[in-house]
């Protein structure tokens, strides 16, 4: 039903509502209120706290002035009081409060409390009645459309719309979840507080529950691998120009018992640099020496590439053969056919019907947080026996080992959704040898500073990574990477060899190789570099408007740097004060797990979410530094569903099959 059945939606309005990511009146339904105004308390002047918006009744006190304090900005002031007390109350551009405020009239009125026992731009209405008494929602908004209009058209949805109940009853009782409908009234027009904190409750859990459904069947089932026998990884750890740290042999421990016992799944989970790749390596030694092949998949073409390079030059003496498949570069199909090479590098082009293996015994993930919810779906099923993605697979013989590593640091919290059933090992510190990153956050004034900073680094033999947030000039006003390569190029840093990375450049891999060659003193890039490329020359990371990126993410740019011997340092711009608090987090903490609870702790899980970290879509109402208990209970309940009816197929679990469905649609678009 289009949201255009609803009284006062026009065509216009309507186009307002689609801003916000609203078609139909349903979608209306599930646009849960941020906040709300809680006008159920009436306060007096005297009971009013700064900082706490409250509800009050007060009589006007002075006629409403009228003043313009500059082009198009236009104050109204007046005060009002009660028994208790007087406030201040200033209107910005509404020309309306002249005429419906009456000298002596009484008001309820509702706003916020300044430090100045006074109130910016209160709602208010004649008389106790309207919305006073009531818990009222709030929505997010866009310009131009009115909480009135939200507010007005969630009214009618609900009326409108039909909220099917998607959790079974006996789940409902169990967990003493409300019903659906009394949940979708009481999150938008709650009767009182509690009975939000009710409908909230159920709404949580639902949206929870849904999600861990859906990825646990997006993982595919638990799958055995075809048992390996014991390899002796002597030559291999020979072969490495170092020895390998305590967490790389625990890992490489820990997939070693998994494969001989029959079983791998395992999540390798470890900061930037501490080495993950050497683990991968290992991985792929074994499955050689047992006669099976490798597919190591990264998310991008450099990262593929970068692993290919520094994979050959190790394994060349050991006999063990790489090909590299890539969207563009698809040589090698052959002999990953008839089994000649025995490690498939390549990006998702791996997962192409095109690809058959002759005997593919473990497929190894990279930096799997990057990939969609699809790919890895589709990554599952190729070890699966229903799967017929990957023809020529052998099945009868069993299924293949599964190893996912990822860089970020994720919360526990966030790691027991995304990857529910996985064993994980923890990667803890760095090789020996590294000095930490110095790290700098800094405004405008010390640019010059810096700008000769980074001409010293490079006359010392460094090189540079700048990193700025968006690829070509918008009107947001951020740095643009295009700008600024050329701005560099051509002025700042004239005498030095600069190049351009971002998502569109053409050459993306040329470029890449001519940094890590040494050849480019400066690379401008944007967050296409931010994963997993090695170039252990490069010593400093400067960040253009650091306050656009999460914590998480500037670690993982903070990483690029602080590879090789020297002293690594990393500089964080940013363009408003107001970052600072968060970014100084990255001076104090090395840790990238701390970072992530951090991050977190201060963003919020939407933004975690959004930022493209999961590759999972922004939660419409759970928050997970909240509503850990009901994380809990949620889970149990998902556990408890895939236990006793994997596929959902009973007749009561109808409803949960497509609303499970239907968000795995919605993520898999996403
Ligand atoms: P990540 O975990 O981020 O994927 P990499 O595998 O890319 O880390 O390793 C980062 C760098 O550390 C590489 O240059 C690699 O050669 C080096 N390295 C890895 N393990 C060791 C080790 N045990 N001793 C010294 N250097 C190592
Ligand atoms: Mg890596």
């Amino acid at each position: 039903m289009d949201i255009q059945y609803l009284k006062g939606i026009g065509e216009k309005r309507a186009r307002l509502f689609h801003k916000l990511g609203l078609f139909a009146v349903e979608d209306v339904v599930s646009f849960y209120p941020r906040a709300y105004e809680d006008r159920t308390a009436i306060r007096t002047i005297s009971e009013l706290c700064p900082g706490e918006a409250a509800c009050f009744r007060a009589t006007v006190g002075a006629p409403v002035t009228h003043a313009r304090i500059r082009q198009g900005m236009e104050l109204f002031k007046t005060k009002v009081f009660d028994g208790t007390g007087e406030l201040r109350l200033t209107f910005f551009n509404a020309p309306y409060v002249k005429n419906a405020l009456v000298l002596g009239g009484e008001y309820v009125f509702y706003g916020k409390t300044e430090e100045s026992r006074s109130m910016v731009n209160p709602v208010f209405e004649r008389e106790a009645g309207g919305a006073t008494g009531r818990i009222l929602p709030v929505y997010r908004a866009t310009a131009g459309l009115s909480q009135g209009a939200l507010r007005s058209a969630a009214r009618q949805a609900l009326a409108k719309a039909e909220t099917r109940e998607a959790l079974p009853d006996a789940l409902r009782q169990r967990y003493n979840l409300c019903h659906a409908p009394f949940a979708a009234e009481n999150i938008h027009f709650p009767q009182n507080a509690e009975l939000l904190t009710v409908a909230r409750r159920r709404l949580v859990f639902e949206e929870l529950l849904l999600l861990q459904l859906g990825l646990a069947a997006s993982r595919g089932a638990r799958v055995a691998g075809r048992r390996f026998s014991q390899t002796d990884m002597n030559p291999f750890f020979a072969a490495l120009p170092f020895e390998p740290t305590e967490a790389q042999y625990a890992a490489i421990e820990d997939i070693q018992n998994d494969c001989v016992g029959g079983s791998c799944s395992r999540l390798i989970q470890g900061d930037v640099g501490c080495g993950k790749t050497v683990v991968a390596a290992a991985a792929a030694y074994m499955a050689f020496r047992n006669g099976m092949q490798t597919a190591l998949m990264a998310p991008t073409e450099i990262l593929a590439e970068q692993h290919t390079r520094s994979l050959s030059a190790l394994f060349a003496p050991l006999g063990l053969r790489i090909g590299l498949v890539t969207g563009k570069k698809k040589k090698e199909l052959t002999g990953i056919a008839n089994g000649e090479i025995h490690l498939a590098v390549g990006t998702h082009a791996l997962l192409s019907e095109s690809v058959s293996f002759h005997n593919l015994g473990l497929v190894i993930t990279d930096e799997q947080h990057r990939f969609g919810v699809e790919q890895r779906k589709k990554l599952a099923e190729k070890g699966t026996p229903a799967g017929d993605a990957v023809p020529g697979t052998p099945r009868a013989a069993g299924d293949v080992h599964r190893i996912v590593m990822s860089a970020t640091p994720i919360p526990r919290t966030l790691a027991q959704i995304l990857y529910g059933d996985l064993d994980v090992t923890l990667m803890r510190g760095a090789p020996p040898g590294r000095t930490p990153v110095k790290t700098y956050v800094v405004g405008e004034d010390t640019r010059p500073r810096i700008e000769a900073f980074v001409k010293k680094t490079v006359a010392g033999g460094g090189q540079v990574y700048i990193v700025c947030p968006v690829i070509e000039e918008s009107e947001t006003g951020a740095a643009s990477a295009e700008a600024y390569a050329e701005k560099a190029a051509g002025e700042t840093y004239r005498d030095l060899r600069v190049g351009l990375l971002h998502g569109k450049t053409k050459n993306r891999d040329a470029v890449m190789r001519s940094f890590a060659d040494g050849e480019l003193d400066i690379l401008v890039a944007t967050t296409v570099i931010e994963v997993g490329v090695d170039v252990p020359n490069a010593t400093l990371m400067v960040v253009e408007n650091a306050e656009r990126f999460g914590l998480s993410q500037l670690h993982q740019l903070r990483g690029r740097v602080g590879r090789g011997k020297r002293e690594s340092h990393c500089v964080l711009f940013m363009q408003s004060e107001s970052a600072r608090e968060r970014l100084a987090v990255m001076k104090r903490e090395n840790d990238g797990f701390v970072i992530a609870e951090e991050d977190l702790r201060l963003r919020g899980p939407g933004d975690f979410f959004g930022s493209r970290q999961h590759g999972l879509p922004e939660f419409k109402i759970a928050d997970l530094s909240e509503d850990m208990s009901i994380l809990h209970d949620s889970r149990e309940a998902a556990e408890t569903l895939r236990r006793e009816d994997p596929g959902l197929l009973r007749p009561e679990h109808a409803a949960l099959r497509e609303a499970v469905a239907a968000l795995m649609e919605r993520m898999g678009g996403s």
